[in-house]
């Protein structure tokens, strides 16, 4: 399935080596736009950018918000591969089992 890129995203994918370019996608898919109205997210990617590297965080930018259709003032958001996947079983174990130790004191 291909997706429609936008011209960064095509030129990214024209001189980048493949693992480059999959890198800086996968990176970008993970860079969310939320829109400080209505908190709806999208990827950076899924508007046509292309985000590598470290950035700012709560960093604010102006983008067109297709649920307020006008421009709002959004915060990028880094959605990290713990945060998606196991983040709750194993946070709330550690929990558990500080208490049961502090209990034993
Ligand atoms: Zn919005």
């Amino acid at each position: 399935m291909e997706m429609n890129l936008s011209k960064t995203q095509q030129l990214a994918r024209a001189i980048l080596p493949t693992t480059w370019y999959e890198a800086i996608r996968d990176s970008s898919e993970r860079w969310m736009i939320q829109c400080t109205k209505c908190a709806s997210e999208r990827s950076v990617w899924s508007v046509g950018g292309i985000r590598w590297g470290a950035v700012a965080y709560g960093k604010r930018l102006a983008v067109h918000c297709s649920s307020c259709d006008k421009v709002v003032a959004a915060k990028l958001r880094y959605v990290s591969e713990d945060c998606l996947s196991k983040q709750s079983d194993d946070s709330l174990e550690q929990l558990s089992s500080q208490r049961a130790n502090e209990e034993k004191r």
